[in-house]
């Protein structure tokens, strides 16, 4: 059957129907030691599986795979020479591999909690998995694996030993949580927050109820939890209601203090280079805590997995021993020091427009008015609303007090010509950013906070670059 640690060929060919071709010697590894569908990440004595997109035929990366030191190979079609590993051959790879993620699950006895939303998933995800795995042996997702190939991956590259599963689970399309959470049976789940993200796939045009769609499809996750699960949940959502309605467990609520939820933080004080909350809990148990940045959000994704940590039993010790190794990455949110004395806030990752705000915040935490400026460029691929949804950020900046505006790209020019009539604002606007980037430090002094944000398209880490230089 399987080992105590990972998937063997027995468990593989006990649960699918798959050909084998035996390897050059006919031995058979005794166990994978992992599973991959990525050559140029695989680790030796993996499994290969072979998964083909519309774009790519994966059956081609079978040598590289053998190169990299696989000991055995699942895919749809053996190649013609023979090779000096097992490879099972199966109809659909991605199939084969989700039907051997189920049986493995089966195998595991680890708690499991699912966290989805629109915004944050991989934050709480991240702020949970310091917080159990101080205290349990805890398999967590990685990076960003949190759809229907990711998260099949992840459960069959977590060992038996893990007592504790943390899952991302990821959608863009109604029934895609039910099928992570029917793969992954969570005990808890949590939603972060239900936010205008993939409309295109709900209902189009009508904005409430494409939220309503998505609230219901994230709310799958609570559809899926046991009768004596736990649903994690957000005190301030608009949609909370909806969601309470969609599951038949308990309940625990995250929010800030002024929410009342069960799970709180008390307004942030903001210092030079991050901030500090005191978090409570439903027994009363209090804790103080720093975060780095300046996102308002990341205290709302911190009550988020304390809730769910409350719930697994770990108590304030355990969430404050956790949380204080959070670490942002950088380039989102990250906070570095530019050369003339400046303070830079880092968000060149990626933008949209929920993010956008979120980020024209934390600017406004980080400095006096005459001193917070914004560099922003094009947020992309947001269809033919795109020029509306910028123009409509001139709103945040003016009721945020931001007064020096750089801009960059074509869809920028919308959000200049809003914000064109409005009085005192130093407003700039370039074709890209390397042309402001080049303008850009003759206005900016010793003192200063400046955002860095656009999409990823629009590379703004190009005029980070040249604040440092
Ligand atoms: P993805 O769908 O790409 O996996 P995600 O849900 O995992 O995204 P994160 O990677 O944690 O989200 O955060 C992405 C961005 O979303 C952050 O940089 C921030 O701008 C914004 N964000 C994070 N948490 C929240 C939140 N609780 N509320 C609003 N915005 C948030
Ligand atoms: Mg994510």
């Amino acid at each position: 059957m399987s080992s105590a640690h990972g998937i063997t060929p027995a468990l593989l060919e006990q649960t699918l129907s798959a050909t084998r071709v035996d390897a050059q010697d006919g031995t058979l590894p005794e166990v994978f030691h992992s599973l991959s569908s990525d050559t140029r990440s695989l680790q030796p004595g993996a499994l290969f599986v072979a998964l083909s997109g519309p774009n790519h035929d994966a059956n081609l990366y079978v040598q590289q795979a053998v190169t990299a030191g696989a000991s055995g190979i699942l895919c749809s079609r053996p190649p013609a020479q023979s090779l000096p590993i097992p490879l099972w051959v199966v109809t659909d790879p991605l199939a084969a591999m989700t039907q051997l993620a189920r049986a493995w699950r089966a195998h595991l006895s680890a708690k499991t909690i699912g966290i989805t939303g629109s915004s944050g998933k991989t934050t709480v995800k991240e702020m949970l998995g310091l917080i159990v795995s101080s205290r349990y042996r805890t398999g967590i997702t990685r990076g960003n694996l949190n759809n229907h190939i990711g998260l099949p991956l992840t459960l069959l590259n977590c060992p038996s030993d893990r007592t504790h599963l943390v899952l991302e689970m990821g959608m863009s399309a109604p029934g895609e949580i039910a099928h992570l959470a029917e793969l992954a049976q969570p005990q808890i789940g949590i939603v972060t927050n239900i936010l205008a993200a993939h409309v295109a796939g709900f209902g189009g045009g009508n904005l409430v109820s494409a939220l309503r769609g998505i609230a219901h499809a994230k709310g799958e996750l609570l559809q899926a939890l046991p009768h004596d699960g736990l649903a994690v949940l957000p005190a301030i959502d608009p949609h909370l209601a909806l969601l309470q309605s969609l599951t038949g467990c308990a309940i625990l609520s995250f929010g800030p203090q002024s929410s009342g939820a069960d799970v709180v933080f008390t307004p942030p004080s903001y210092g030079d280079d991050g901030m500090l909350s005191t978090l409570i809990l439903p027994n009363g148990e209090r804790f103080a805590l720093n975060l780095p940045g300046f996102g308002p959000h990341l205290w709302l994704n911190a009550v988020a997995a304390c809730a769910a940590a409350y719930g697994l039993g770990l108590d304030a010790a355990a969430m404050q021993e956790g949380l204080s190794r959070f670490k942002l990455q950088k380039g989102r949110g990250s906070v570095e020091h530019g050369q003339v004395g400046c303070r830079i806030l880092n968000d060149t990752y990626n933008a949209n427009v929920g993010a956008m705000r979120v980020a024209l915040e934390a600017l406004s935490h980080m400095a006096p008015a005459p001193q917070r400026i914004a560099v922003l460029g094009d947020m992309l691929e947001l269809g033919e609303a795109a020029d509306t949804l910028h123009a409509e950020l001139a709103q945040t900046i003016l009721a945020l007090g931001i007064q020096r505006i750089f801009l960059a790209g074509p869809h920028m020019a919308a959000l200049y010509q809003a914000l064109q009539s409005s009085p005192g604002l130093q407003l700039f606007h370039y074709a890209d950013p390397v042309a402001l980037a080049k303008d850009l430090s003759h206005y900016v002094g010793h003192g200063d906070a400046v955002l860095v944000k656009g999409s990823r398209g629009m590379r703004m880490e190009r005029v980070v670059e040249a604040l440092h230089s």
